[in-house]
């Protein structure tokens, strides 16, 4: 991945959220306060808007950028998250100009390991995490197999509609939170199928 094809990546993420928003908003009103899919088109229309700015950018460096104005611009418990997970992607990507399988295998891992310390949550609890850990648990040495990457994210959010829901909102409702997707996870799974459809 170049800083092209990453910000070709935000684009795609972007329209797809601005596409599903009313769905994901839907989600958030059964397991949490209905406003994921308002916070995620605010967040990605803002890493859009500054796309031309950052083009000259290291992709370290651009990860670090989108990640803060995600931290700024999602707002509620998603966007620490989300921004966590892309400026780790960003540490991790230091000195590194192309990305190839080793930098996405060891940049996953970092995200994965930050959105779990942001969060204080694991895989299994029912959030954006259980796209994101799948995700990074294929990722090897090799140049990563786009298709398999969304078919995992794919998988990854169908699971948490069994899911008691352990963290954020959605836990306070307890058993009843089983029966949802989590909406996280699923603007989490539009990340990646944007991120295949751009890299495939
Ligand atoms: P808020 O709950 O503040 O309104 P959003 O609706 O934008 O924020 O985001 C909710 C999503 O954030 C959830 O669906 C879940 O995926 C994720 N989430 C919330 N709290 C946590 C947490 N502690 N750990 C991991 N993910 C979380
Ligand atoms: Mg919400
Ligand atoms: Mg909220």
């Amino acid at each position: 991945m170049n800083n092209e094809q990453a910000a070709q990546w935000m684009r795609q993420t972007a329209e797809k959220l601005v596409e599903h928003k009313d769905e994901l908003s839907k989600l958030d009103q059964f397991v949490g306060d209905g406003d994921h899919g308002v916070n995620m088109e605010r967040g990605f229309r803002a890493v859009v808007e500054n796309l031309d700015d950052w083009k000259d950018l290291s992709l370290s460096q651009l990860m670090q950028k989108i990640g803060s104005a995600l931290v700024s611009n999602v707002g509620g418990a998603a966007g620490p998250l989300y921004g966590t997970a892309f400026m780790r992607l960003g540490t991790a990507w230091t000195d590194v100009d192309q990305v190839d399988g080793p930098a996405w295998m060891s940049g996953m891992a970092k995200a994965v390991e930050g959105i779990a310390q942001r969060g204080k949550a694991q895989a299994g609890d029912g959030t954006l995490l259980d796209v994101w850990s799948p995700v990074a648990a294929i990722l090897d040495e090799n140049e990563p197999d786009w298709k398999k990457i969304e078919d995992a994210a794919q998988t990854g959010m169908e699971e948490t509609e069994s899911m008691v829901v352990k963290k954020g909102r959605g836990a306070l409702l307890g058993e009843k939170s089983v029966g949802h997707l989590d909406p996280g996870a699923v603007s989490s799974f539009y990340l990646f199928q944007a991120l295949a459809k751009t890299m495939d």
